[in-house]
């Protein structure tokens, strides 16, 4: 069987390689010269189960609401009327915000992290993959007791689905990340997973793609798909601006511009950009820089440390397919950095960079099958694409080679809009 991957962003590059490992002859098509030069460029760095809390939940409203007009909102909303997609994703989004959807789709997006998590742990055991990685876990710090309450009731249904997560106080928070001692006074608390990571996304995926690459998988770099062909209810092939690439199976990898590419064949799925920002700092004092990952949960920021560097990343901005750096947004992201870590690093070096978060309006990815049979999805994994990629590949290299996959897919496919 022959597999065209459109896209080699960490979801594209771990399909190719679960692909490549069930027998498939794999093909991957990307614009630029190389593997992650996208989305996932200079992400957080997390492989966060711990954050599968999805985005609409009944606290957002009345928060975005509080934010309008606000430059330095952790989330921002740029409606413009002539923008039908961000209008038709923000009326989903709102459906999704109640405290049942909420419940549903935090079970889902769990299901697919849990799974993905272990897998990564499993290709890491089995290849010696290195990627400035850290296996302390992360832990999620709150300030105001309010927003620590609701993240307790939150990880109480993540435990229920099999999330190892404890409660730490303020002082347990600063033992275990000294870092941590600046803010100490300002805590109310902090929630703590274990089995959580960080790493380097992009030297992730460049390392997987030159393992894939070893294994026969085909990159085709600097090839631009313009569009697919659909005939008598098929995928017919791929237009690229190199020519029409012909295939058994296709796989719509291709992050926040999926939807641009389904559009040709009348398949319209419910992805938006969200603009995030980060920042990656020389470390100037080891002692100051966490060595744990941690999630700011109420700035919407998450650090980590990656060797010789901090990595502080996060905040959205929902305005089109643009990922032009907003100088002002990416540097609240290192001023927000240099209040909670001063003495971690040079921060007049740090380098600043944006990208486009695929996300859906409930914040589970589509994955699975199409109305054309030969057409799969994996993508609009949102704000943990990293974290699901090497599960979301795995799932989906069973289901295009008639396995069944290890997860159930109930609930991840285009069937739920
Ligand atoms: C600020 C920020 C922080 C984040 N932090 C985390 C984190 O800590 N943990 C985590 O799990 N996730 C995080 N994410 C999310 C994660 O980075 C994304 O979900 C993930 O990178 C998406 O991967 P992808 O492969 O789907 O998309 P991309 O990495 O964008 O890959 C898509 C690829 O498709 C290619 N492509 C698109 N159109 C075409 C075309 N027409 N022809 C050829 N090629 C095409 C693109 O060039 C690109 O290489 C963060 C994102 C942001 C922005």
């Amino acid at each position: 069987m022959k597999a065209l991957v459109l896209g080699a962003g960490v979801v594209g590059v771990a399909a190719s390689w679960y692909l490549a490992r069930a027998g498939v002859a794999v093909t991957v098509v990307e614009r630029r010269p190389g593997a992650g030069l996208e989305t996932s460029f200079a992400n957080g760095g997390q492989i966060s189960a711990s954050h599968a809390e999805p985005w609409a939940n009944p606290d957002t409203p009345a928060k975005a609401l509080k934010w309008m007009g606000r430059e330095d909102a952790p989330l921002v909303f740029r409606w413009r009327r002539r923008d039908p997609a961000l209008w038709a994703w923000g009326l989903r989004f709102l459906t999704n915000c109640t405290t049942r959807r909420a419940a549903i789709n935090t079970e889902r997006t769990l299901r697919v992290a849990l799974y993905s998590r272990a897998r990564l742990k499993a290709l890491r055991a089995e290849t010696g993959i290195a990627y400035e990685q850290r296996e302390a876990g992360i832990l999620h710090v709150y300030r105001d007791p309010r927003e620590f309450a609701h993240a307790r009731q939150a990880a109480e249904l993540m435990s229920a689905l099999g999330l190892a997560r404890r409660a730490l106080t303020p002082d347990q928070c600063r033992d275990l990340e000294p870092a941590l001692s600046t803010i100490h006074g300002e805590l109310a608390g902090g929630l703590h997973s274990p089995d959580d990571e960080s790493g380097d996304a992009h030297l992730f995926t460049a390392r997987l793609a030159e393992m894939a690459a070893a294994q026969g998988v085909e990159f085709r770099w600097e090839t631009n798909v313009l569009g697919l062909l659909g005939e008598a209810g098929r995928v017919a092939g791929v237009i690229t601006d190199r020519g029409t690439l012909t295939a058994d199976a296709y796989v719509l990898a291709a992050g926040s511009w999926s939807p641009l590419l389904a559009r040709g064949l009348g398949l319209r799925l419910p992805i938006y950009p969200a603009k995030g920002y980060s920042a990656t700092i020389p470390i100037a004092d080891p002692a100051g820089a966490p060595t744990i990952s941690i999630t700011d949960d109420e700035n919407k920021l998450v650090f980590s440390r990656l060797g010789e560097r901090l990595r502080a990343a996060g905040t959205a901005e929902l305005t089109g397919w643009d990922a032009t750096l907003n100088d002002y947004r990416a540097r609240l992201v290192l001023e927000k950095t240099k209040t909670l870590f001063p003495r971690a690093g040079g921060f007049e070096r740090a380098e600043l960079w944006a990208g486009l978060r695929p996300v859906t309006p409930d914040s589970v990815p589509l994955l699975g099958r199409t109305p054309y049979p030969n057409l799969w999805l994996d993508t609009g994994h949102g704000t943990l694409g990293w974290t699901m990629a090497c599960g979301s590949g795995a799932a989906l290299a069973d289901l295009i080679t008639g396995k069944t996959p290890e997860i159930s897919m109930e609930g991840l496919g285009l069937e739920r809009f």
